[in-house]
């Protein structure tokens, strides 16, 4: 199941939209942002119906 979600490039601020893969329980990984090409640390938590996405910087 895929969702996708809005959030914010921690170093430069731009908005951007995630696809996230529900169906492949917690995760961790780290993508570019497309504006300021900085690595973004995505952290996807699922709780049965319930998810939340985490994002930062790769020094936090
Ligand atoms: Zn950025």
């Amino acid at each position: 199941m895929l969702e996708t979600e809005l959030y914010y490039c921690p170093y430069c601020g731009e908005q951007a939209e995630a696809v996230l893969d529900l169906s492949g329980g917690d995760q961790t990984y780290i993508e570019d942002c497309e504006v300021c090409c900085r690595p973004i640390v995505f952290t996807l938590q699922i709780d049965g119906h319930e998810w939340m996405l985490d994002v930062h910087s790769e020094n936090e």
